[in-house]
């Protein structure tokens, strides 16, 4: 049986100090394998503690590694919502922009440019399935009078009202679009020349009841409209000009009244 280590160690100690064992033969081997194995285990211990500290700054390092990482993963992860939060701001803006540029800034109608989108695209599905529209140029009697008599802002706020009355007049699948100045263009889609005319009948008798409060006194003002209804072989241009002599027609047979286009009768179903 193997003597435990440290029993073995001190009996060879015990040994080696006896002064009996002095002239022993075996004294001086036994000395030097004592020297040799006293210097193996100093050895063995050297290479044990470096091996400790290797491990524990391994593990330190592989810490600080992992810290490190995490540090850049929360950074990473803050850039991320900061580009979110910038993509929807840079989403929102283009929204914003495409309004603005749609729409009219005094009135909140849409501009020119989309009411010409949607014209283009009734005059092509006119084309194709031959489904009847119609436009109304409706233009605000003797505004400059307005402009003349309370100065531009007030005439700025009438047509602020006059564009709330249009609003609230023309059905869900009309378009009202402020065409300029003091001009609007109502597009009916679906809408054969009968139907369209009680829709700009009830818009001009809704615009002539409007009163404008100006501190103590009202303003009230009229518009007198054109009507055409979209025809075959014609553009939407075509259209517009057909509405637009119809306006003039009703300015010169007095105003605060809607005349239709002269040869409009002829696409009447
Ligand atoms: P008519 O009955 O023949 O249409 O007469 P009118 O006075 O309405 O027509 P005219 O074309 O002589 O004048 C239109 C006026 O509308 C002149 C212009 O200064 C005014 N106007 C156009 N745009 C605006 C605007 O945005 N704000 C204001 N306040 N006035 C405008
Ligand atoms: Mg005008
Ligand atoms: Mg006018």
């Amino acid at each position: 049986m193997k003597a435990p280590q440290g029993e073995l160690e001190e009996r060879v100690q015990n040994a080696l100090d006896d002064p009996e064992h002095g002239s022993n033969t075996l004294r001086p081997v036994l000395e030097e394998v004592w020297t040799a194995h006293r210097e193996l285990i100093r050895r063995i211990d050297r290479i044990s503690r470096i091996s400790d500290a290797y491990q524990s700054e391994t593990k330190r390092n592989e810490s600080t590694l992992a810290l490190r990482l995490k540090k850049q993963l929360r950074q990473l992860e803050k850039v991320a919502r900061i580009s979110d939060h910038y993509q929807k701001m840079m989403h929102d803006l283009n929204l914003a922009l495409r309004d603005a540029s749609n729409q009219d800034a005094l009135t909140g109608l849409a501009n020119r440019r989309p009411v010409v989108e949607r014209l283009r695209e009734e005059a092509m599905r006119f084309t194709r399935y031959q489904r009847p529209f119609s436009v109304a140029m409706l233009d605000i009697d003797h505004f400059k009078q307005i402009n003349d008599l309370y100065g531009h802002e007030i005439g700025d706020k009438v047509l602020v009202e006059v564009a709330r009355v249009l609003r609230s007049e023309v059905r869900d699948q009309d378009l009202c679009g402020r065409w300029g100045g003091e001009e609007f263009l109502i597009l009916m889609p679906e809408t054969p020349q009968d139907a369209a005319r009680s829709v700009v009948e009830r818009v001009r008798a809704a615009i002539e009841r409007l009163q404008v409060r100006v501190d103590e006194q009202a303003i009230s003002v009229t518009m007198s409209i054109g009507l055409a209804q979209h025809a075959q072989g014609d553009t939407y241009s075509d259209t517009i000009n057909r509405a637009d002599s119809a306006l003039l027609s009703a300015k010169r047979g007095g105003r605060n009244r809607f005349e239709q286009a002269a040869d409009a009768d002829r696409n009447n179903p």
